[in-house]
């Protein structure tokens, strides 16, 4: 990408796009496109073509999504099944037919069989059912997977693939009905500590395990492929390392300061047990992630502390 090419990040608000955005500006990029909701509604596909024929942005980050942890995902799958498959039929078909250089589509490591081999190669790719919890949300991304791989085939149109495992970061949801496990901890730690509650309810049985990486580090290795990569086939990108979600409770307890216990409540669902990704192929292209787990968490513990009132 040259830096003065024409970017659009679709999704700029969320989790993912605002870490594409403080990166790409901090790399230089000076033509940086983005639209809020109220501007552009990307399930609308006569406001998406119209914005594509007036833009023509050379390359799309597209990470606008319909995003949320196992409780939402369970609750609303025709929400999560219709928006997304609308957002990225809309934006890929557009990106298509107005000239776009280079898309780039954010899967999501919960696409895999649920149980799958660990850890998880990317050719494993449907190869066998999926979790429940997430149904919905991984066949809408599936979708999107295999629409890149057809327009690439079909009309040459060069569209990149990522599978992200588990995100967190700053502008992560700390809602505790629609939030991922790692703010929701957080989240819940700091407020038990700061109200003196002797306990903290932690999801399920604390023995599923779940990698977990860095935003900013996402963001690194998206620009890293953006700049490097053009191939039909899609790259995991994790860290090559989990934990149990005990685990990450005592380490959500140890950020936040907290010193009472933690008790599991067994009857939410545990969702999939296992789903560590095999980072083989992005390391094998060079890249490497740069932040540690307790780090990253220490500093997505400062950015809710700064950002509290906005952030719930
Ligand atoms: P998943 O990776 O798609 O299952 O999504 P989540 O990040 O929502 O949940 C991961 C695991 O953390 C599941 O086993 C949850 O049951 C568990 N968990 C424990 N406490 C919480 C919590 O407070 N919120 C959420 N979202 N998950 C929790």
């Amino acid at each position: 990408m040259d830096k003065d090419a024409l970017v659009f990040v679709a999704g700029h608000r969320g989790l993912v796009g605002s870490a594409l955005v403080r990166r790409l500006e901090r790399d230089g990029y000076q033509k940086l496109v983005t639209r809020s909701r109220q501007e552009l509604d990307l399930t609308d596909q006569l406001a998406v073509d119209r914005f594509f024929r007036e833009t023509h942005p050379d390359y799309v980050f597209l990470a606008a999504a319909r995003v949320g942890g196992i409780l939402a995902n369970d609750s609303f799958p025709a929400d999560f099944i219709r928006d997304n498959l609308l957002i990225q039929t809309n934006v890929i078909d557009a990106a298509y037919r107005n000239g776009t250089r280079k898309l780039l589509f954010l899967g999501s490591s919960c696409i895999y069989p649920r149980l799958a081999e660990q850890p998880i190669r990317e050719d494993c790719l449907l190869t066998g059912p999926l979790e429940k919890t997430n149904e919905a949300y991984a066949v809408a991304k599936i979708a999107g997977v295999k629409m890149c791989e057809a327009y690439r085939r079909q009309y040459g149109f060069n569209a990149i693939t990522l599978q992200p495992t588990n995100l967190y970061g700053p502008n992560d949801n700390f809602d505790l009905n629609s939030s991922h496990v790692l703010p929701a901890l957080l989240r819940k730690f700091h407020e038990a500590r700061q109200q003196s509650n002797p306990q903290v309810v932690v999801w399920g049985t604390g023995k599923p395990r779940r990698e977990f990486l860095h935003v900013d580090d996402l963001a690194d290795a998206a620009l890293f492929l953006m700049n490097s990569y053009d191939a039909a086939e899609m790259v995991n990108v994790g860290t090559g390392e989990d934990l149990t979600i005990g685990e990450l409770a005592n380490l959500a307890r140890e950020v936040t300061g907290y010193s009472g216990e933690i008790v599991y409540d067994t009857s939410r669902p545990d969702g999939t047990p296992r789903k560590l990704l095999d980072v083989s192929r992005l390391f094998g292209l060079g890249w490497r992630p740069k932040i540690g787990l307790r780090e990253g968490m220490q500093s997505t513990y400062e950015w809710f502390l700064a950002n509290e009132t906005a952030a719930v």
